[in-house]
């Protein structure tokens, strides 16, 4: 039986290389965004069975919806993708907690949201995963080594700290969910050109599509593969 997933903030970026990934491996995509234009365009764009699907996943809502538009047309999920991510002001001292509780919205919350709606179609695919794109600068592994080039970035309250939440999250889900055959993971996708790493003024030579690799191997881990994770193309990453 063809395999469904679905990628959230997927018409750009990583989360558009993961689904045209996905979907080149044989997968039905949901292409899921939250703008209906964007999200049709993008899913327009790529090769295989890709449909687009409006979610914006800071409204529970809009989650709800789309669960029950994947419900409707496929009646299972086999691969969730929380890729839908945003960034913050960097700084500690001055930041304004309704910044933090911003990033937190979308970085955090978000997933919880809608891995929460799609949690029951993910239940009836016999051996469904899950992956959680974080990053290295959520790690404290390698922000406190000296060693580390993440060490030396500017400290920051929001987006680190925002991934930070969502491995401990990705640590608890496949908590609850072992035995259930659904294996839980946190990827790191590595320092990409993207909108969001040229907003931050970074020139950057890696592709989305090599992003895209590590996150690939994670939604499509065999039955021994790992849970409670956290990975990036070199093997683990240090919590
Ligand atoms: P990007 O180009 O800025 O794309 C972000 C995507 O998330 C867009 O599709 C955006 O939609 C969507 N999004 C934002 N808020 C949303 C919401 N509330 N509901 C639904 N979708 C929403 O960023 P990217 O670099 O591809 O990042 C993708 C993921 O990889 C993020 O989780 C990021 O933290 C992670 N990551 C990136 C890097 C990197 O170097 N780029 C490194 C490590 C981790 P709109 O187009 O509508 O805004």
């Amino acid at each position: 039986m063809t395999k469904v997933a679905l990628v959230t903030g997927a018409n750009k970026g990583i989360g558009y290389a993961i689904a045209a990934g996905l979907a080149a491996g044989g997968m039905s995509v949901l292409l899921a965004a939250r703008d209906a234009g964007r999200g049709e365009q993008a899913a327009a764009a790529l090769r295989g069975d890709v449909h687009p699907v409006v979610l914006d996943v800071t409204d529970p809502e809009s989650a709800r919806a789309a669960a029950e538009h994947v419900e409707a047309r496929f009646g299972h999920l086999d691969v969730l993708v929380n890729n839908a991510g945003i960034t913050g002001p960097r700084g500690v001292a001055a930041v304004d907690a309704d910044a933090v509780r911003a990033v937190f919205e979308t970085n955090v919350f978000g997933v919880l949201t809608v891995t929460n709606a799609l949690l029951p179609l993910l239940r009836r695919a016999p051996s469904a995963r899950i992956v959680n794109l974080s990053s290295s600068v959520g790690s404290f592994g390698r922000t406190t080594d000296p060693e580390s080039p993440f060490a030396s970035l500017p400290p920051s309250a929001t987006y680190p700290a925002s991934k930070a939440a969502l491995n401990a999250l990705t640590v608890h889900y496949a908590k609850e969910l072992r035995g259930t055959g659904i294996l839980v993971n946190a990827a790191d996708p590595g320092g990409t050109a993207t909108d969001m790493t040229r907003a931050w003024g970074y020139r950057l030579d890696r592709s989305p599509a090599r992003a895209a690799t590590i996150v690939v191997r994670l939604a499509t881990l065999g039955p021994d593969g790992p849970t409670g994770g956290f990975f990036d193309e070199n093997g683990q990453v240090p919590w």
